[in-house]
């Protein structure tokens, strides 16, 4: 036994005993369509949830989000529900707005090496040590990654939270290939906690649980789970997006992963 604990190789996953999940609808599309979202996250004992209001869309025909009234949507419903809201800033000239309205601001997948755009969010919560969720791009290592966290982090902001959310591969099946190896690897390499974005990568909502059950078992300290009230009339990520119950479902099954860990799902 003695022996076997002094070879025991460290638990890198261990950044603290909490799991956080940052889930909610892919877009905000209305009032009543996120209330229902937040009124089942916080049924569930979660702290924050996510959406849209600024969407990154490959083609400019389809919905661009709602701008500053999702904006406003977020804040009223998330607080009244006592959750806190994350959203992405996409635009240098937005940062400000949108982080007058929201608890932690993305970075997405497409803008990570967007240098002003990193500085300008360093800079803006430099103050307040607001949490900035930074997504890998999918063409992009994690020495790319890591140095570009240093633009946010060299501008004043240190609570920063990586997100893998799947590469560019070869492979077709999924829409992105997820890395779980960069959850153990940013750990060893670096103090910030990872996130998953399971959906983003999955692109399918069946392939979700799984991908969320592997993030949480490989030792990341934060799941990203897009969840709908309709899934199959959602203005974008219509394909991905989970229904309420299933998420309800899944959360119970991840409950159990984290309490196998020592981890609670917050
Ligand atoms: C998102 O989380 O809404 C999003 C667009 O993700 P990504 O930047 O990873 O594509
Ligand atoms: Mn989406």
């Amino acid at each position: 036994m003695g022996a076997d604990l002094a070879e025991k190789l460290p638990d890198l996953g261990q950044r603290d005993d909490t799991v956080t999940l940052f889930c909610g609808p892919c877009s905000v599309e209305s009032f009543e369509q996120f209330d229902e979202v937040a009124a089942c996250l916080k049924n569930l004992e979660l702290t924050w949830i996510r959406g849209g209001a600024y969407k990154p869309r490959t083609n400019p025909y389809s919905f661009q989000g709602l701008g500053e009234e999702g904006l406003r949507i977020m804040r009223d419903s998330a607080h009244a529900h006592g959750l806190k809201a994350l959203t992405e800033v996409m635009d240098t000239e937005l940062v400000d707005l949108v982080d007058s309205h929201v608890d932690g601001i993305q970075i997405g997948a497409r803008n990570f090496q967007n240098f002003s755009l990193l500085r300008k969010v360093g800079k803006a919560t430099a103050a307040s040590q607001k949490m900035v969720l930074f997504k890998r791009g999918f063409a992009g290592t994690i020495e790319e990654w890591l140095a570009a966290s240093d633009y946010l982090a060299m501008e004043g902001n240190r609570n920063i939270v990586l997100c893998e959310r799947g590469l560019r591969t070869f492979e077709t099946a999924t829409r992105f290939t997820l890395d779980i190896s960069a959850v153990p690897v940013i750990h060893k390499l670096s103090t910030m906690p990872v996130c998953v974005d399971v959906s983003h990568a999955a692109g399918q909502r069946d392939l979700v649980p799984a991908l969320a059950k592997a993030a949480i078992a490989a030792g990341a300290d934060s799941i990203m789970i897009e969840v709908h009230p309709n899934p199959r009339a959602a203005k974008s990520d219509s394909a991905q997006q989970l229904s309420l119950p299933q998420f309800e479902s899944l959360v119970n099954d991840l409950r159990a992963i984290a309490a196998a860990l020592g981890k609670t799902i917050v």
